[in-house]
């Protein structure tokens, strides 16, 4: 009998993982600890699960990196992207999902696979033979982080992300606030209006900024600051950096017109996006924070429409594992020093739902391919997927090593392009061409042999 393949955790990675090895024909069992053991995060013993924000990003595949992500993984046929389909809310441009239903349906389309089971536990140990993926996250147990430690002899890296607070939309005042996506984008009426935006002048901006920056803070020990990812600051970091970071990030005013006050410019504007189907619950984009919970209340209440919110969810900080994949794996993902086990997700230094559900696909298909007697070539640099593979298993600097967001400076240059902001969208659009056409070409001969 064709050897299993072992999957330890069944998140985004591992899920997708599972999902491309069962549709090959391998015998799959994934290993969960949730609801057994839990982490400070998940909610739910369920596979899949959103443990922040409900989106996966831009869905537009011509001028985005992430969406030619999204763009690839529906082509492989890829769960994560089909199920976020299935589950979507309107949100702009974006690909968000009404979370509960999406992690339900996902955990429902493993149990039922013929090929694949699920074993609820914590594994704790490095396992000896079989072939095995490690997608444990961010979150990874310590037991299990300090045997990966202990046989990678590398310091495993930590630091901290934070979770942006949750509102309850019935105490938005929306004589103050409103609905609309930046630059009125989207489709239809609903997604144009996906986004609740509260406006502030320069006196509340200065005020919000200045009670931001007396907030109380959680203090961190020393050695735990090992730095932040840049794509996930939390706002009072944004605000040390200058008084007009904010400005020039999530609260920038471009693109909206407040209808309350239509020939008066906001200085700044807070956005707020759906969290749940019902429209019940509104999370403060890119509003992560590492404030005490006293403290936050205080500073979101200055922002007009939230002095009566109410918080279904505050923002919070988190650890983070992960490898330094440059120097610890091989090109197809394989620790070195044990090539049996494969790694995929977050706990590889990708950063994002999307990229670790990229790497669970891949890590899923090679592993699938192997013991089916086979070696897979991984995808060309040109595509979303190989530059991200490429990037982590080599192309990263290894001693300053950080989790990276699939982008398009991760892919090689298309010669003979105009250069600078003018040539960007003709740039993009070169690149996912490309990007697609490659990418079809890697997946026509497995498609054949499926
Ligand atoms: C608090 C927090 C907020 C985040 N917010 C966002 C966000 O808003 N947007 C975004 O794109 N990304 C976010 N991320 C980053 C990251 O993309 C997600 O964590 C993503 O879910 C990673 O996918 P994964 O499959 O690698 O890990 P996970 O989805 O975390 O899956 C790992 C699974 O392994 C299980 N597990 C862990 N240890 C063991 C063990 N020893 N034995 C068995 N099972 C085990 C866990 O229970 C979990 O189910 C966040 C991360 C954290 C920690």
């Amino acid at each position: 009998m064709a050897e299993k393949l072992h999957i330890v955790g069944g998140g985004m990675a591992g899920s997708e993982a599972a999902w491309q090895a069962g549709n090959m024909g391998v015998q799959v069992v994934i290993h969960e600890m949730r609801p057994k053991v839990g982490t400070f995060a998940h909610q739910t013993g369920l596979l899949g699960e959103m443990v922040c924000s409900n989106s996966f990003r831009s869905d537009d595949s011509e001028q985005n990196a992430v969406g030619l992500l999204h763009w690839e993984m529906r082509q492989a046929n890829g769960l994560i992207m089909q199920t976020a389909d299935k589950h979507r809310l309107p949100a702009g441009g974006a690909l968000a999902v009404d979370r509960d239903p999406f992690a339900q349906s996902v955990t429902d389309a493993l149990i039922k696979h013929p090929n694949i089971a699920v074993e609820y536990g914590e594994i704790t140990a490095l396992p000896e033979s079989g072939q095995w993926i490690i997608a444990t996250g961010p979150l990874t147990s310590s037991a299990l982080g300090a045997a990966i430690a202990n046989e990678t002899g590398a310091e495993a890296l930590a630091f901290f992300d934070a979770i942006a607070p949750i509102v309850y939309f019935d105490s938005i005042n929306m004589e103050k606030a409103w609905m609309q996506s930046r630059y009125d984008k989207g489709e239809t009426e609903e997604e144009r209006t996906a986004y609740l935006n509260c406006p502030m002048d320069k006196a509340q901006y200065e005020a919000f900024i200045d009670t931001l920056l007396a907030a109380d803070k959680t203090e961190f020990h020393e050695g735990q600051t090992a730095g932040y990812f840049d794509g996930c600051l939390p706002i009072e970091v944004m605000a040390e950096r200058g008084r007009e970071t904010l400005r020039h990030g999530p609260m920038k005013p471009v693109g909206l017109t407040n209808p309350h006050q239509p020939d008066v410019k906001p200085y700044a504007v807070v956005q707020l996006r759906r969290d749940n189907k019902l429209g019940t619950l509104y999370n403060i984009v890119g509003f992560q924070t590492k404030m005490k919970y006293g403290a936050q209340t205080d500073v979101f209440k200055l922002i007009p429409g939230l002095e009566d919110a109410r918080f279904a969810r505050l923002g919070g900080i988190h650890r983070n594992t992960f490898l330094n994949a440059p120097t610890l794996l091989t090109a197809d993902m394989r620790l070195k020093s044990r090539p049996n086990i494969r790694f995929a997700g977050q706990i590889t230094g990708v950063e994002g739902y999307v990229e670790s559900a990229a790497m669970g696909l891949l890590a899923g298909r090679a592993a699938a391919v192997e013991i089916l007697g086979g070696a897979l070539d991984m995808p060309p640099h040109t595509t979303a997927m190989g530059a991200l593979i490429t990037h982590i298993t080599g192309g990263a600097e290894a001693k300053t090593f950080q989790p990276m967001n699939v982008n398009f400076g991760l892919f090689p240059p298309v010669e003979g392009l105009r250069g600078g902001r003018r040539g960007r969208k003709d740039r993009y659009k070169a690149y996912t061409d490309r990007a697609k056409a490659d990418w079809l070409t890697w997946l026509a001969p497995q498609a054949a042999a499926a």
